[in-house]
């Protein structure tokens, strides 16, 4: 029976292979049965994918373990997914992946989300790898081996009745019973480093608590290249609706200026920005009313479109231009961080419209809602102008 590792480049999973890699007596197949299969979301950690390199692939090439990196092909199923490698002898970590998470978060100015399940992670791992292993399996029974710790219960016991046909789950880390401290040892003795975090280098979730952002902001002042991506996307996320920000609402551009070499590494950002394509997008969205309350949105339609397009320089002159003269009665001009114009602000009341003209980097594409056209009216018609006495 085949063994399929999944392997997500962490400290969990490279210590169930350097395990059973050195230790015979860990594990009750034969190498030749395992396969460790890899899903590359394009937007790991440029260490990770270093220290993958230079530890965990060459162990691989020695014992000759087939090893397979797919990625997704598009934002759409359709299009299947990617082999970036298929080897008994990986050199490679294809990090960059095919189609990026970032490249979809940023044609629709945003981020990923932390309320609810991870939507990003199975959309950019989960799904990659159940098509691959469906391929290797061909229905057969396989044993599926995730890396959870004991720290982990709770995803062990929601991913068990999960997967395709034929899969039989595996948890070799809480067989052992080891937490994450005992991983991190493990890989230690072998390779003399402590193994990172591996997540997208714009993670939300790994942000999301303190510890988390304390690792995460000195990562992103030694690697411009990281901050940036994860910066460039946030702006855009922001400029089209002000409550985004990749802390939790909460913007990682403000966590760096309070750190210390955080307002350097803006500074650059900003001159990266300047290098950049920009545009004056429209953005709408048309908020509906709760069933059973007219002060609480239900869920809302959007539609960004492009107006214009030139630099930044341009683009901030020209929006300028139209808000010193041609403003509309209501509207209202914000200059900040970002730069709008707001012709609709969002109301007490549901249904009702919102609508700015913004100049952002010129990376997201035209898009609406299917049911935008009809929301907006219905928006527009909305108890936006009654007066409550
Ligand atoms: S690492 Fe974070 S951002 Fe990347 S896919 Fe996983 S949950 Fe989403």
């Amino acid at each position: 029976m085949k063994v399929i590792l999944s392997y997500g480049l962490g400290a969990d999973s490279t210590a169930i292979l350097t395990r059973w890699l050195s230790a015979r007596s860990s594990r009750n197949f034969d190498l030749k049965d395992l396969i460790v299969v890899i899903a590359q979301t394009g937007d790991e950690h440029l260490e990770t994918g270093h220290l993958v390199e230079t530890h965990v692939f060459p162990l691989l090439a020695k014992h000759r373990i087939r090893t397979i990196q797919v990625a997704r092909a598009s934002n759409s199923q359709r299009d299947g997914i990617v082999t970036l490698d298929d080897t008994t002898e990986p050199t490679t970590c294809y990090i960059q992946g095919a189609y990026r998470l970032s490249d979809e978060m940023v044609e629709v100015a945003t981020v990923p989300q932390t309320g609810g399940i991870r939507k990003c992670s199975l959309k950019a791992k989960g799904w990659p790898l159940d098509v691959l292993i469906a391929q290797l399996t061909g229905g057969e029974e396989f044993v599926h081996v995730v890396g959870f710790e004991t720290d982990e219960l709770t995803r062990m016991m929601r991913d068990m009745p999960l997967g395709l046909p034929g899969r039989i789950p595996s948890y070799p880390l809480i067989e052992w019973g080891w937490d994450r401290e005992q991983c991190e040892w493990e890989i230690f003795d072998h390779f003399k480093v402590w193994w990172p975090k591996s997540a997208c280098s714009f993670c939300p979730f790994a942000l999301a608590s303190a510890a988390g952002l304390a690792r995460a902001l000195p990562r992103y002042v030694a690697n411009p290249y990281e901050a940036f991506k994860a910066l460039t996307m946030e702006y855009l996320a922001v400029a089209a609706n002000p409550r985004q920000g990749l802390i939790g609402g909460r913007q990682l551009y403000d966590a760096l200026l309070d750190f210390e070499g955080g307002p350097g590494l803006l500074a650059d950002f900003q001159e990266h920005l300047n290098c950049m394509p920009w545009a004056i997008y429209d953005v709408r969205r048309a908020f509906r009313a709760s069933a059973d309350d007219m002060m609480k949105a239900a869920n809302a339609a959007r539609s960004m479109t492009r107006v214009a397009a030139g630099d930044r320089a341009d683009m901030v002159r020209l929006l300028d231009y139209m808000a010193t003269h041609h403003l509309p009665s209501g509207a209202r001009y914000e200059i900040g961080r970002h730069q709008r114009v707001w012709i609709h602000e969002r109301n007490l009341y549901y249904p009702c419209p919102e609508q700015a003209f913004v100049t952002a980097p010129a990376l997201a594409i035209d898009k609406a809602n299917k049911s935008f056209d009809q929301a907006w009216e219905e928006a527009l018609k909305g108890p936006s102008q009654l007066t409550f006495v």
